[in-house]
């Protein structure tokens, strides 16, 4: 017989901790059967977020850093900022994961489980998991599980924003630990859109990692050359590297929502929590799961949850410049930073601007690629009415 529970989530990484942490601070959920089931130990620090933010939030009591001013770096052009109202705020994985499995596991009404989901069964009758351990069901399942969905690739261009950080020591002070680099687009584009990102934790201490929004991935190597290179110009040659992280992160405006039903819901990077255009997922996970529990509370149809919005649209088009303008992806960011306050830059790519304040950003950028984009959009749109059988 199957154990049976409320909800189960699937998955203790980001989206499903954090989902978790929502319900448990909800008073509602006390009575609710939980079950949160991973396969992992999540005792790696294998990666490291980072976010800007302008209000306190959820990860606050693990922040390993914060930074008030960061730098935007074009090909000619630097762009050194305050980023009140905002703070960069960055997370170490291991932090984050032993603070919230630890709240887990004090929770009355959760079970935790280390095991391997083989399937998830959910259609109008069933709705379970088959796992290494036994079969569990649920009135409701999330699912933070990698999806292999098969994409229309023509419609919904995919984009990896891969890319490989070595955190290193030095013997000197090297690093302005005050100012974080979001974006040093200063290096050979190779017909892709590589920049660095530099999270200095101290003046002899920083993340450095070599980022491509790109269809392949390249070499392991291409990216330790890219980081090499970049501290042989800032003649950084006197340091050892303490820890590496890697990842490949998909920027696409595939609708994963549609796959997500009154019973099952797709959540995190698989449930199309991921910013198509620049890959942050973290905040939206912490905005999603507070969505999704009052969803519940007040009966709201799950199936409707994650809606489009109009940055979606924007995010489409950027992704089809990316694609297209090979190697001038760069340009796009640029103009976009060279000629506008950053701060309205970051305030739109968390999607809180009125379309009034989006209206100068979006005049701003390199307009021949978009203008292209956009009427191929629209082509393709009058296309699919004028074929569209009655
Ligand atoms: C190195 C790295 C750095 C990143 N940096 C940032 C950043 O700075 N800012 C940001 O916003 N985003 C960042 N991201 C992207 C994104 O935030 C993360 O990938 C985030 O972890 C996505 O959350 P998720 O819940 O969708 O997936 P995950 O956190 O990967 O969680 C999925 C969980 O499911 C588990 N699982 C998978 N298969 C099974 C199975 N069969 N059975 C049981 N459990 C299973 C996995 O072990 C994992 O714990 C980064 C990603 C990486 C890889």
């Amino acid at each position: 017989m199957k154990k049976s529970f409320d909800y189960i989530i699937c998955g203790a990484g980001a989206s499903g901790l954090l989902l978790a942490n929502a319900m448990i601070e909800d008073k509602f959920f006390r009575n609710k059967k939980i079950l949160l089931i991973e396969k992992d130990k999540k005792s790696i620090n294998d990666r490291t977020w980072g976010l800007w933010d302008n209000k306190t939030n959820v990860l606050d009591s693990i922040l390993h850093k914060s930074w008030d001013n960061a730098e935007f770096i074009g090909k000619s052009f630097k762009k050194h900022f305050l980023l009140e109202p905002y703070k960069y705020k960055m997370i170490r994985a291991i932090d984050f994961y032993s603070h919230f499995l630890k709240k887990v596991e004090n929770a009355p009404n959760f079970e935790y489980v280390n095991a391997s989901i083989s399937e998830i069964i959910s259609n109008s009758t069933d709705n379970y998991i088959n796992t290494s351990i036994g079969n569990f069901k649920a009135k409701l399942i999330f699912s933070s599980l990698p999806k292999n969905d098969k994409m229309n690739l023509k419609k919904y261009p995919l984009l990896n924003q891969s890319f490989i950080g070595w955190t290193i020591e030095t013997k000197e002070d090297v690093f302005d630990e005050k100012t974080m680099t979001l974006m040093d687009f200063n290096r050979n584009q190779k017909d892709e859109t590589r920049f660095i990102y530099v999270l200095p934790f101290s003046s002899r201490k920083a993340l450095v990692e070599y980022t491509l929004f790109s269809e392949k991935i390249i070499s392991d190597q291409d990216y330790e050359n890219g980081i090499k290179e970049y501290l042989n110009e800032k003649e950084i040659d006197n340091f050892k590297i303490i820890e590496k992280e890697k990842g490949n992160i998909p920027m696409t405006c595939f609708p994963f929502e549609k796959s997500n039903t009154n019973k099952l819901i797709y959540i995190g990077t698989a449930g199309g929590w991921t910013k198509p255009s620049t890959g942050y997922t973290i905040k939206n996970a912490i905005d999603k799961s507070k969505e999704i529990t009052s969803y519940i509370k007040s009966n709201k149809a799950l199936e409707h949850f994650n809606k489009r919005n109009r940055f979606w649209y924007y995010d489409l088009i950027l992704l089809d410049v990316l694609k297209s303008t090979k190697g001038h992806g760069y340009k796009a960011f640029s103009y976009m930073f060279k000629r506008n306050n950053p701060i309205k830059i970051l305030t739109f790519l968390d999607e809180k601007t009125t379309l009034f304040e989006e209206i100068p950003i979006l005049l701003s950028v390199n307009k021949i690629p978009f203008i292209r984009a956009l009427i191929n959009r629209l082509a393709e749109i009058i296309d699919r009415i004028i074929r569209r059988p009655d």
